[in-house]
């Protein structure tokens, strides 16, 4: 396409974002709001543990327990909603509302701790599903080695922080999403770092398999990185909201319409590593 035609297409081809309140469509099972519902909530306190967005709050005092959530705070993962055995959790499948100020959207509650239930007369055997447990990862490895094939390291899994990282060695973004999704592994989310002295960028990308939190390390030199959109229709939003907060661009995939209001501008850094 030559110069003039472009500008004449940038000039005259109308907007290329949304004008406020409009929004963009969200696609199916689209993860939003996080719904509490304390009538539930046995007060066991999962659901903080498993935020590593720092969104949920929880203290117990005498004979009752606090649980706040913060949905500025919330990268929307599911983690919690995953965690609650008691279903007192839930996620809306639309758009979270906008909001203007910081906690504006924050929902506390004060709740009574239930009484014990009673103990049973006799012992009852345990249902097979309570003997179930979650699978140390070492026994996803063999299993990872084989989706992960020639290109994956053999290096073990190192926890660190709650979280299982795995060297990759050659793998790139695209055979991890390929292994992850022959794992059954669901998608959490990506977490974007600008990097001290001008050494660039890095991506966090997080699964959970089997409810442990894998975590893979990519550094990236040049501003991009394959789209995984085609692979994980999950990575959608994040992608799209790391291309325009950081400037860095998802390779084979299209980011319109835009996230970014009309007069904002794309690749304003919201993240730097600490030095
Ligand atoms: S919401 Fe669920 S996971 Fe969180 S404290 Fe209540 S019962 Fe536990
Ligand atoms: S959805 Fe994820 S980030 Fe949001 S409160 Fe739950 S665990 Fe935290």
């Amino acid at each position: 396409m030559n110069i003039l035609t472009m500008l004449w297409k940038n000039l005259w081809g109308g907007s290329r974002t949304m004008l406020f309140p409009a929004r963009p469509e969200v696609s199916e099972r689209y993860r939003g709001l996080v719904r509490f519902d304390p009538a539930l909530c046995t007060g066991c306190a999962i659901c903080k543990m498993r935020c590593t967005s720092r969104a949920i709050e929880f203290k117990t005092g005498k004979g009752e327990f606090y649980w706040s959530y913060d949905p500025g705070q919330c990268t929307f993962c599911g983690r919690c909603v995953e965690g609650c055995k008691s279903h007192a959790l839930s996620q809306d499948e639309e758009c979270p509302p906008v909001y203007t100020t910081i906690g504006e959207l924050k929902n506390s509650y004060t709740v009574a701790r239930k009484p014990p239930a009673p103990k049973p007369a006799a012992a009852v055997p345990p249902a097979v599903a309570d003997q179930r447990q979650t699978p140390p990862l070492e026994a996803h490895n063999e299993s990872a080695r084989k989706h992960f094939g020639k290109a994956g390291t053999t290096e073990p899994w190192v926890e660190k922080g709650g979280v299982h990282w795995l060297p990759l060695g050659a793998m790139n973004v695209r055979e991890l999403a390929t292994a992850m999704n022959g794992l059954h592994a669901r998608f959490v989310t990506i977490t974007a770092y600008q990097l001290p002295k001008e050494e660039g960028f890095r991506l966090e990308y997080h699964w959970d398999l089997d409810g442990q939190l894998l975590g893979f390390s990519f550094p990236l030199a040049d501003k991009s990185i394959e789209s995984i959109y085609d692979l994980c229709e999950a990575v959608d939003w994040i992608e799209r909201e790391i291309h325009e907060g950081f400037g860095l661009d998802f390779l084979g995939r299209e980011y319109e319409p835009l996230l970014l209001r009309q007069g904002e501008t794309p690749g304003v850094n919201l993240r730097e590593e600490k030095k």
